[in-house]
């Protein structure tokens, strides 16, 4: 029988060592505080920065919502950014994506300050990861290897197929597999011979966008899989990008959806926001 990765509890677990790292900030006198930034109305959008305010809540964190019409100029964000820059009270920048299509949303991340960045997305930081120097990085991604240090599943001289290459989830994956020492290899929509090179994956880690696409017939017996994806399927019910049923009888360990992946995402951006006030107050 496989390991299920109990993403929901690892992510209590994270969040219970904030709250505690918060509270004796506190206690000095330091308060952190998280900026989220909504553009137009979108209901996704809405539930993602309800929940993101709500997490702050939850551990002690102050956070401050902006929200502007569908309609903002770009001059209008680019502003309030450069606002929420030079605020000394703001710890944490988020601006969430997408953005309209009248926005250039690379020149908004590229005007978040660096160490405000929390989700990790600003060229700088990236820059960081890729040559293993100190910086915030993807949420999704640092969440994951949190699932693999916590569940006690070895990295290091493995083979790991990482399918996808976005550069919020696919890209960030590989390189933080390979500064944990795994063997990676990166696979995406032009690959050849996709199953083929699945199927000699010791860590498979799915974030490809597609309902069930992996099958049985991509995996290697006992592979340990990780599940990036989420999808909504008729009647409400949530699946991943793995066809759990055919996959899971054949791995040593697997993340479920929902309960895998996605609730480590808003626990490592509350770690972000931590790191980011570590940074500030020169803790
Ligand atoms: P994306 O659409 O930006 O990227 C998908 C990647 O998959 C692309 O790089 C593409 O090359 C590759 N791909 C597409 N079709 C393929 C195919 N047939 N064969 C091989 N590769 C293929 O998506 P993303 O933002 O990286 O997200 C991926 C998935 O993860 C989505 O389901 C998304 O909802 C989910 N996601 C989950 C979380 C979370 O918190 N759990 C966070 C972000 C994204």
């Amino acid at each position: 029988m496989a390991k299920l990765i109990d993403g929901k509890a690892i992510a209590q677990e994270i969040k219970d060592e904030l709250m505690q790292e918060i509270a004796s900030m506190k206690e000095r006198g330091i308060e952190g505080a998280l900026a989220v930034i909504q553009v137009g109305s979108d209901p996704a959008s809405t539930v993602y920065v309800s929940n993101k305010k709500k997490a702050c809540e939850a551990l002690g964190l102050r956070s401050e919502s902006c929200e502007f019409p569908e309609d903002v100029t770009e001059e209008a964000l680019l502003k309030k950014i450069h606002e929420y820059n030079h605020n000394p009270r703001i710890d944490g920048i988020l601006v969430q994506l997408p953005l309209p299509s009248h926005i250039d949303e690379k020149k908004v991340i590229d005007a978040i300050e660096p160490t405000k960045d929390v989700d990790g997305f600003h060229p700088l930081n990236v820059g960081a990861l890729l040559i293993g120097e100190k910086g915030l990085i993807s949420c999704t991604p640092a969440g994951v290897i949190e699932l693999f240090k916590r569940s006690g599943i070895e990295i290091a001289g493995k083979h790991c197929v990482v399918i996808g290459r976005s550069n919020i989830v696919g890209k960030p994956m590989a390189v933080l597999m390979l500064r944990e020492n795994a063997t990676v290899t990166i696979a995406h929509s032009k690959t050849k011979n996709l199953e083929q090179i699945c199927r000699n994956a010791d860590i498979l880690i799915a974030a490809v966008g597609k309902p069930k696409m992996i099958k049985a017939s991509y995996i290697k017996e006992g592979a340990v899989v990780i599940d990036v994806g989420i999808h909504r399927l008729e009647g409400k019910k949530l699946c991943g990008d793995v066809d759990f049923d055919e996959v899971e009888p054949l791995v040593s360990a697997i993340t479920p959806v929902p309960g895998g992946v996605g609730p480590m995402t808003i626990a490592m951006l509350m770690n972000n926001v931590v790191l980011a006030m570590k940074e500030h107050y020169g803790l």
